[in-house]
Order: structure tokens, then sequence, then C-alpha cells
């Protein structure tokens, strides 16, 4: 494909053409205008407080989301990551013991394992769902595995009916890494509540994004929800989930300091009043996206939604494609000033810092080849059908050697 990347400058004697409209990878511009006199108030209520973290606007936003999801508890910390690591201990995962992990995820989802003191063993995915192949991590158990961590990838949720059937049948805990997962529900029961417990994270570019770092711990197990509470605000004791009430400043665990601003909550509590528009959006997009680029050669597969007996909701948060040339075609859309991603490049068990567990290439064959296959487009509420066209007319130019 080297050719077609080196003819696509026209010739000094062409005339100059307009310069062609970028695309960035992510923005939330206009959305953010648009929800500003919301977002001004709740910020503003926030101000008058004068309390910047783990105040009314978080008690509030954990209120609403656990209105949205269904959970029973809902646990604001200060990220996804640190939401993984205390569902880890709140859970009773312990030192020492195993959590099934897929091989092909954000390196949170293992590394958390790690910061909980205990080792995260990989299982390969289904390359259909990308997520957890049930059958591979029934593989993975062994006596000290204390929870399997599904997690849900880009559009869909993992085989939970496969995956909680193999940890019923070995008796261990299912935590789902539920971090990209909000609107996706499993016969009705939302995302992160299939299993002991689950988190969401609200990094900017989720599907429900903050200004900044924020996350959440879902669970429908009071002491699971307890001991998170506690370990988010230093292990103190006390009335720690009614924390405006106030605690007390024993501490009877080492926690840590995760606690969820305040400004953070208010852009969320107002983003949230445009969730389920901005999902409809997002579908939208996806289908456009499918539309133009099902049948371009060289592009090997648009997002699959798996045909289950169960009744799921796939919610886009990622657009994502299988291609041939995968670096050829994202340096030519760089050029072409058309943002991508790849999630993700590296599969979890050839992380150098999971170098220790000794996996060599060839481990996880379906985690290998969707890091080597996978290319993220452009996608967010405020994405325009021009821009999608934009996208596509330059991949179909790149495969079928055309210019734009
Ligand atoms: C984003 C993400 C996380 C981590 O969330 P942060 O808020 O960025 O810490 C964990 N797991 C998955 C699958 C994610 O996509």
């Amino acid at each position: 494909m080297s050719d077609v990347m080196s003819d696509t400058v026209g010739s000094p004697s062409a005339p100059a053409a307009a310069p062609a409209r970028e695309v960035p990878f992510f923005t939330q511009a206009s959305s953010f205008e648009a929800l500003w006199p919301e977002i001004a108030r709740q910020v503003n209520k926030v101000m008058d407080r004068g309390k910047y973290s783990h105040g009314r606007q978080v008690a509030q936003l954990e209120k609403a989301i656990a209105a949205y999801t269904g959970a029973p508890y809902a646990i604001g910390v200060n990220n996804g990551t640190d939401a993984l690591v205390l569902l880890l201990r709140a859970a009773g995962v312990e030192p020492g013991q195993e959590v099934v992990v897929p091989a092909f995820s954000f390196v949170a989802s293992a590394s958390s394992v790690v910061l909980a003191r205990a080792k995260p063993v990989f299982a390969d995915i289904d390359p259909e769902t990308y997520s957890l192949d049930p059958e591979a991590a029934a593989a993975a158990v062994t006596p000290r595995t204390a929870a399997i961590m599904p997690v849900h990838l880009f559009w869909q949720m993992a085989d939970m009916r496969g995956i909680l059937e193999v940890a019923r049948r070995h008796d261990v805990a299912v935590l789902e890494d539920s971090a990209e997962a909000i609107g996706m529900r499993w016969n009705g029961v939302h995302a992160g509540l299939l299993g002991k417990g689950g988190v969401l994270s609200f990094f900017p570019t989720k599907t429900l994004g903050a200004l900044g770092d924020a996350g959440m711990i879902l669970t429908g197990d009071p002491a699971v929800a307890e001991r998170a509470a506690i370990l988010r605000h230093h292990g103190r004791m006390g009335k720690t989930i009614d924390h405006i009430a106030g605690i007390s400043n024993l501490s009877g665990v080492s926690g840590t300091n995760s606690k969820m601003d305040d400004i953070q909550a208010a852009v969320l509590l107002a983003k949230l009043t445009r969730l389920d528009q901005d999902i409809a959006r997002r579908a939208e997009l996806a289908a456009a996206y499918d539309e133009r680029l099902r049948d371009v050669p060289g592009v090997l597969r648009t997002p699959v939604v798996a045909q289950r007996e169960d009744e799921t909701n796939p919610v886009f948060y990622v657009y994502l494609i299988e291609v041939e040339d995968r670096d050829a075609l994202a340096a030519h859309l760089a050029d072409q000033g058309i943002g991508t991603e790849i999630y993700y490049p590296t599969p979890l068990h050839l992380q150098p810092c999971f170098a220790d567990l000794g996996h060599r290439p060839g481990d996880f064959p379906n985690a290998e080849a969707a890091c080597a296959r996978t290319i993220a487009l452009p996608f967010y509420p405020d994405l325009t059908i021009d821009d999608v066209d934009r996208v596509c007319d330059v991949i179909r130019a790149f495969y079928t050697g055309r210019t734009t």
C-alpha cells in the first residue's frame, strides 16, 4: 500500500485544493457548549457550598447512577482504575490469590489485580466479542482463583451466561470490568451487577465522560459496598456510605485517598441528562460507518453484535474495525488530519509490566490477532455524518488506490 500513500499529493501544477477538514479522534466541544448552562448551574452549587470533594454533588451523582443502572450501591471514586483496585479488595480477594483476566484489554484490568496484591492469570478472548472466552476462563481456574474478571469492550458485553456458569461451577466470584459499559444490560441487569460487583470509568472519552478523571464502583452486596466506601477514604470507619453525615478518623484498614471531585460530579450530573440521547446518536453514527465501510476492500470486519439467546443491547463506546495493513492505514489517516487510536496495541500477557508471568507470543492467539488488526475511528456524539463520510472516503481511497 506504500505506493498509494506516496502519490496522494497533487502535482506542483495542480490548483491548490482547499485544505481537507480535520477530524479529531475525540472532541466534546459542541456537546459541552450546549450543556454549559446546566454544567454551570451544577458547578455553582459546588462553589457556593465550598466542599470540593466527597461532597453533595458526589452523593447526588451516586444516587443518580444507582437509579440509572439499578445498582443497590454506587460508590464514587477518583477514577476507574481505583474503582477496580478497591472492588477487588472490598470483594475479599486476598494477597496471593489469582484473578482470571482476558489477555486483550486496557492495562488497568490486570494492573488493578497486581495493585490489590493478587496475581492476574490471563485467558484468551472470543474473537467475536473481543471479550473473555468462558471456556478459556474455565481452563485458567486453579485452586487459588478468587475471581474471574470479564471485561466488556467497545460495544457489547462478554458472554455473561457462559462466565457466570463457569464461576458457579468453580465457586469463584465474578467481578466485572465494566468501565466502558455504561448503558449495557444483560437480560435487563446493568453491566457490573451480574456478579459481585463492577466499575464505571468516567474518563473524558468514555460514553459518560467527565472533564477529568472520575470512576465508580457498582455492587448489590452491602458488605462489599461498605468496605469499598471505607477503603476509598483512608480506611476510615464510621458512617462511610452516607459520607455527608461525617466519619470517624480511626482507620481500621490501610485504605487510600480516592475521593471523587465534586466539580467532576457536577459535570457528570449535567451530562447524565443527555446520556440516552448520546447513546442513540452513537448508534446512528455506528450504523453510518457500517454502511460506508462494509464493502471496502481491506476492511476485514466492521463491528459484529453477537446473536445471543439472552437479551442484550449494544451501546457503542468505541467504533473499531479490523483491517489489512493497519499501521499504514493509521499513518495515512494521520497524514490526512484524521485521528485514530489502537485499542489495544499490545496484549496484556506481552506487556513488560507482566513479564514475570513468563508468557510468550503465541500464548493467546485471539488476543494477539485483535491487537494486530484493529483500529478505532473518530467516534463521539459531536461527530457529523460529513465527518463520517470524510473518514470513510479516505479509508476507501487508501485501499482502492484512488486519491482523495
Ligand atoms: C477506561 C478503562 C479503565 C480505567 O478507567 P480509568 O478511569 O481511566 O482509570 C479500566 N478498564 C477498561 C476496560 C477501560 O476502558
